[in-house]
């Protein structure tokens, strides 16, 4: 591996340098949050953009709030931040930006009241996420937290446990991947992905009180359908048997970008292929990432 720099207390250092103790309440309790980023390389251009900086990091600092976890950095700070990490480590591929707040204290109450909050990031190089074309999925037996218990819409460290329960499930019964219901039974959310379902014409997405991680994608894909597609687009709560009616289904999210599924409880979704719809999102969302969509490049902050 090349040399790795990542953001650690307020510096660009050698990844080598950062040790965390086995102490940590972030490490024996989950005491944390976090944030997934990507950044676009251009080939062309030999330009790397960072996507929708600002808005992660507005959604990073109320996750910390949330958690008291305050960090003396603001939104324009952190973004530049990144900029200079991703220059410093001079990617010239798409990058996955990983930043992480978190409890560095070392005493044994998983308390938050005595919080003493660490910040760092760090990135790798991200091309596809899905490890296929088009997934399968199953509905989870697990169900997704409530906003009551630990709320999925501030990316805690520990509900990815939770997500990861879900994911191995499926995969040991043979699923790409899990879909989560909510515990009242309406379908939520993938362990780390937003979903969007289409019927009769409509673009269906679960609302934020069904206990959803507000995506950015998902902000982004919304828009796509209202703007560019004029196809109606409505926040409602999704019955699991809508799943199987529906004429397309597919996921968002920054790591999954947007990735189809054509099968679900090993029923076939529509025709069993990637959707209309799905395709045009697609080709529009892959077609604005680096600043080429003049109505979106706002969004697309460039690094060199
Ligand atoms: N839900 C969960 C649980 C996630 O972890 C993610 C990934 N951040 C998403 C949805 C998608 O959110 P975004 O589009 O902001 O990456």
């Amino acid at each position: 591996m090349s040399k790795s720099y990542v953001f650690y207390d307020g510096k660009i250092v050698d990844e080598s340098e950062v040790t965390i103790s086995i102490r940590s309440k972030a490490f024996n309790y989950g005491l944390g949050c976090f944030e997934g980023i990507r950044a676009y390389w251009d080939e062309d251009e030999k330009q790397l953009y960072g996507f929708r900086l600002k808005d992660h990091y507005v959604r990073l600092l109320q996750s910390a709030k949330t958690f008291n976890l305050n960090i003396p950095y603001s939104v324009d700070e952190l973004c530049k931040i990144t900029v200079d990490l991703l220059k410093k480590n001079q990617f010239k591929q798409t990058t996955y930006i990983r930043p992480v707040v978190f409890d560095g204290g070392t005493n044994i109450n998983p308390t938050l009241s005595d919080a003493e909050p660490k910040f760092l990031i760090y990135c790798q190089p991200m091309g596809k996420f899905a490890g296929k074309e088009e997934l399968s999925v199953c509905i989870s037996s697990w169900r997704r937290l409530e906003d009551t218990m630990l709320p999925p819409r501030t990316k805690p460290t520990a509900a990815y446990l939770n997500s990861a329960l879900a994911s191995l499930e499926a995969n040991q019964s043979g699923y790409d991947e899990a879909l989560f219901l909510t515990v009242s039974g309406h379908v939520c959310e993938g362990p780390g992905e937003n979903i969007f379902i289409v019927k009769k014409g409509q673009l269906i997405t679960p609302p934020p009180s069904d206990n959803i991680l507000e995506g950015i994608t998902r902000d982004l894909v919304m828009r796509l359908g209202r703007e560019e597609l004029g196809i109606e687009v409505v926040e409602r709560s999704i019955a699991r048997t809508e799943l199987y009616a529906s004429d397309e289904i597919f996921f968002s999210g920054t790591a999954m970008e947007v990735t189809p599924i054509v099968k679900v409880d090993n029923r076939i979704i529509g025709t069993g292929k990637q959707g209309e719809v799905y395709k045009k999102i697609k080709e529009l969302f892959f077609g604005l990432t680096t600043g080429k969509n003049p109505k979106y490049a706002k969004y697309c902050t460039p690094v060199y």
